[in-house]
């Protein structure tokens, strides 16, 4: 580990010592027979604290200079199986189909350059994640758990929310890392919800987010100008809003009727 080169554009920032992946442990509570995904183990001293308190745990790592040090690490697991290659460009349903689980937890300190992408990844293949418990920069972690008519709410804000209940769980300074970033972090869990609201058409559901928010400081009216105004129109005026209003004053029920209205 000692002569490893940290790499800037992987968003290398390893944890120091053990103590960070035990609370991370603690606050998961990994239940029986779970297969964790991690992306990004690094030099693997969160993924072996997975791999003691999970069945299997199925690690992601795009930095190939990096498998001897896991290599070394994690020497005496047998439960950990790591695949060489950036998350982004996987097919994770198919990387699954050989693994027999009962819950699915993503758990993981993410590369932030790619945080948001991540998680979109996550939830646009499908699979069924019961939990996923990440470290993100504070700030992002301010946007995913935002409230409507906040500045940090956003089409992020809104496709997380659909899914997951989202609670920050606690800080982590900077000096926790090497090398020291220059921001401070927050361990997120994002728990599956029981009911997830009915939407019609899915990808119109995400078509429809993300183009109300694509221009922050336009009204709805403008950035939804290719669609049906006359059933978005309907929808806002039961809930009090116009086309006038923006999108970031609107909480994640509207945006579903709104769509499932227009795919009617
Ligand atoms: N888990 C380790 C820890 O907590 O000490 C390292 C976390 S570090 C913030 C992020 C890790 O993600 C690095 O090991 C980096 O090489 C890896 N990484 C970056 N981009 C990736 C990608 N696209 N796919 C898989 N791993 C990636």
């Amino acid at each position: 580990m000692e002569q490893f080169q940290f790499k800037k554009k992987f968003g290398q920032n390893f944890l120091k010592d053990d103590s960070i992946p035990s609370k991370i442990i603690f606050y998961s509570q990994i239940p029986e027979d779970t297969l964790v995904i991690e992306i990004g183990p690094g030099a693997g001293s969160l993924t072996k604290q997975l791999a003691n308190h999970s069945k299997q745990v199925l690690a992601y790592e795009i930095d190939t200079s990096l498998e001897e040090v896991l290599d070394q690490n994690l020497v005496s697991y047998s439960n950990i199986q790591i695949i060489y290659d950036d998350f982004l460009q996987r097919n994770i349903r198919e990387d699954l189909k050989d693994f027999q689980y009962k819950h699915l937890y993503v758990i993981a300190n993410l590369p932030y350059y790619i945080t948001t992408p991540i998680l979109m990844k996550i939830i646009e293949s499908g699979i069924i994640v019961d939990k996923i418990v990440v470290m993100v920069q504070k700030e992002v972690g301010d946007r995913f758990c935002a409230k409507p008519k906040s500045r940090n709410y956003g089409s992020i804000t809104v496709f997380l929310n659909y899914y997951f209940e989202i609670n920050k769980l606690f800080v982590v300074s900077r000096n926790c890392f090497i090398p020291k970033p220059n921001v401070d972090s927050v361990i997120l869990s994002l728990t599956r919800k029981e009911e997830i609201l009915h939407v019609t058409d899915f990808s119109l559901f995400s078509k429809l987010v993300r183009d109300s928010f694509q221009y922050k400081r336009k009204n709805l009216r403008n950035n939804l100008k290719s669609y049906n105004l006359v059933k978005i129109e309907e929808v806002l005026r039961k809930y009090n809003y116009q086309l006038t209003s923006r999108a970031e004053e609107l909480p994640l029920e509207v945006f579903v009727e709104i769509s499932n209205n227009l795919s009617k």
